[in-house]
């Protein structure tokens, strides 16, 4: 598998009112090939959606910046690209479908305008030309009487809908690398699984790469081939999805996939129907402070855990924990 992107030990840091710097990003590495779809997965605050930010080079500065690492689409490091050619990838290459469509779409243009905006911008379409882009748009995302919506203004539209459009707009372009962050977690369960059913059928017609973020392992496991853990900015494991959720190794992920509601009690796993992870993810001022940051939170912590940081190692084929449970990490560090 050849990599279409490649990130390698990137790391965003903040800058806090008190005058300290938080590690927001600390090292992370993974790789998506075309057509391949990579889930991120982890609760909020830890580090998914900044990354996606990173990726389009859009953390703010100041107070934030990319402190260190690579971030290559097609072997191009775009920490190094000029903000004119980053203002031709993002839309162009690489393209981002947001949580909530109501705070990305602007409410005063129809979304025939702003689906056709994006194609005049990026390709240089003419005015005609890109109105009939954004009705093929509409159409390629089963949006009813697409000639006739295009003149309609985002509120005129329920929410699965104008996630449609967002989707429309994010493919308008056919980039290379497409990311979604949360994209369906607005939306009731029916039309979140519309929405992943189109996703992937545009992905196999546009063998885009697709970065899925979310907080949600059944659809994880709906969606992606592969699955990043992020917890306190930093990645916790790394597998297929299968083996992933089949033999989770780091307790973080172990605790992710318990949350996942059943139906009933598992007599065999002796769990309730919910479960939640005690504690909560580490404060922005507590990132980078030395020893596990999931040790408040961890069962099997011990007392190394809360000294030094466990690195990344191998713990199965083709896959990677950053726990001292396993014996590897030891010989890592
Ligand atoms: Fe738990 Fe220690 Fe592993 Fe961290 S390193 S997840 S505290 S066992």
């Amino acid at each position: 598998m050849s990599a279409l992107l490649e990130v390698r030990g990137l790391s965003v840091e903040f800058d806090l009112k008190d005058g300290t710097v938080s590690r927001v990003i600390d090292g992370l590495n993974f790789e998506l090939a075309a057509g391949r779809t990579l889930g991120i997965v982890g609760e909020s605050g830890c580090g998914k959606s900044m990354t996606a930010l990173a990726i389009m080079r859009l953390v703010p500065v100041p107070p934030g910046r990319i402190a260190e690492g690579a971030i290559r689409l097609a072997g191009e490091n775009l920490l190094d690209a000029t903000e004119a050619r980053m203002r031709d990838v993002r839309g162009n290459d690489v393209s981002m479908i947001f949580q909530e469509p109501m705070t990305s779409l602007n409410p005063v243009y129809t979304i025939g305008d702003q689906i056709g905006e994006t194609v005049r911008l990026h390709q240089g379409l003419g005015r005609r030309e890109a109105r009939d882009r954004a009705i093929e748009m509409l159409r390629a995302v089963s949006i009813p009487a697409p000639e006739k919506r295009v003149d309609e203004y985002p509120h005129q539209l329920s929410g699965g809908m104008r996630q449609r459009v967002m989707i429309a707009m994010a493919l308008a372009c056919q980039p290379q690398v497409l990311i979604a962050d949360e994209p369906t977690t607005a939306l009731d369960v029916t039309v979140q699984a519309q929405i992943f059913d189109l996703l992937k059928e545009l992905q196999q017609q546009t063998h885009a790469a697709v970065i899925l973020i979310t907080h949600d392992m059944g659809a994880i496991a709906e969606m992606a081939q592969r699955v990043v853990v992020m917890y306190a900015g930093r990645k916790v494991e790394e597998a297929p999805v299968d083996e992933m959720l089949t033999n989770p190794k780091h307790p973080y992920t172990r605790g992710l996939i318990a949350c996942v509601p059943h139906l009933e009690a598992d007599p065999a796993l002796e769990r309730p129907p919910l479960m939640e992870i005690p504690g909560v993810v580490p404060s922005v001022a507590e990132l980078g402070r030395g020893g596990c940051p999931f040790a408040p939170r961890c069962a099997e912590a011990m007392d190394r855990c809360r000294q030094d940081m466990p690195p990344e190692t191998a713990v199965g084929e083709d896959h990677t924990a950053a726990c001292w449970l396993y014996p590897d990490a030891e010989a890592a560090a």
